[in-house]
């Protein structure tokens, strides 16, 4: 089972679109994939169709331990794609759990059975836009980091920050983290600066960014809005391309 969190401090760029076609990407190859909405905006649940203010329960209940995991998690929200939703309520979890003994475990403690039971192929956790505890919870419940970086300027500010905090958590809290994929998204081949930011990011990153790049593609920022994955919004369009052939990839790497 490999648990993979996707994470960037910084908004916008692409975290919710890579780890919702991932995971759809990795379901219809058969993969069993959880996907985690660590994020209170809740885009990722959204953006597979489901509306936060009608769940009846979300991750905030399971991360403060008031319900167990698999009691909240919306089994088969698509074939072999099951989702832990999260609505705004997510947001009052990191207040509730600041002052806890334990607290940038609590998911991975609320997350232990489903772990144990294997019952997943991938588990992927999908982050909200800041470095704070909820983020910091899906580092200690993940084995493995994938960064996406948009392919515009000021495209590596604020990594070293992040490649702190998880070498910091990798010493503290969870020995095994390591940055296994870097994912450049939004790569508009006309332009040359797109480019270079991504000769940039392959320096940084050297062997670690992935072959498959995600291209700026209008139908990837149409599908959310219709709470659709991009294989089901336009399966022939260049984004699904780009995220089959990213899939693959991901599905050759060795699972640690
Ligand atoms: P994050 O989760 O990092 O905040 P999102 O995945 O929500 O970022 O992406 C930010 C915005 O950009 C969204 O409106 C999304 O639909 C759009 N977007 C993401 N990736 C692409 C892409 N490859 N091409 C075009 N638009 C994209
Ligand atoms: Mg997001």
């Amino acid at each position: 089972m490999r648990r993979i969190a996707f994470i960037n401090q910084k908004g916008g760029v692409g975290k919710t679109t890579c780890c919702v076609n991932v995971a759809a990407a990795l379901a219809k190859r058969g993969k069993t994939v959880l996907l985690v909405d660590c994020d209170p905006q809740a885009h990722a649940t959204v953006h597979l169709g489901l509306e936060p203010h009608r769940l009846e329960a979300s991750l905030y209940d399971v991360i403060v331990g008031e319900r167990p995991a698999l009691e909240v998690v919306v089994g088969d929200v698509r074939e072999n794609l099951s989702l832990l939703p999260s609505a705004l309520d997510l947001s009052a979890a990191e207040i509730e759990l600041a002052g806890n003994v334990g607290r940038e475990n609590a998911l991975k403690a609320a997350l232990a059975e489903m772990f144990q039971a294997r019952k997943y192929d991938f588990v992927l956790l999908d982050c909200p836009p800041s470095l704070g505890l909820l983020s910091v919870n899906a580092l200690c419940a993940a084995r493995e980091v994938f960064i996406p970086v948009q392919t515009e300027f000021f495209a590596l500010q604020g990594l070293s920050k992040l490649l702190e905090v998880v070498s910091l958590v990798k010493r503290r809290l969870n020995p095994i983290l390591r940055v296994t994929g870097v994912i450049a998204t939004m790569f508009d081949s006309r332009t040359r600066l797109a480019k270079e930011v991504l000769e940039d990011v392959r320096n940084f990153f050297g062997e670690r960014v992935f072959r498959t790049v995600i291209n700026k593609n209008v139908r990837l920022a149409e599908a959310p809005g219709f709470g659709k994955t991009i294989f089901e919004y336009d399966p022939t369009s260049r984004g699904a391309q780009d995220f089959s052939s990213l899939a693959e990839e991901i599905l050759a790497q060795p699972d640690i």
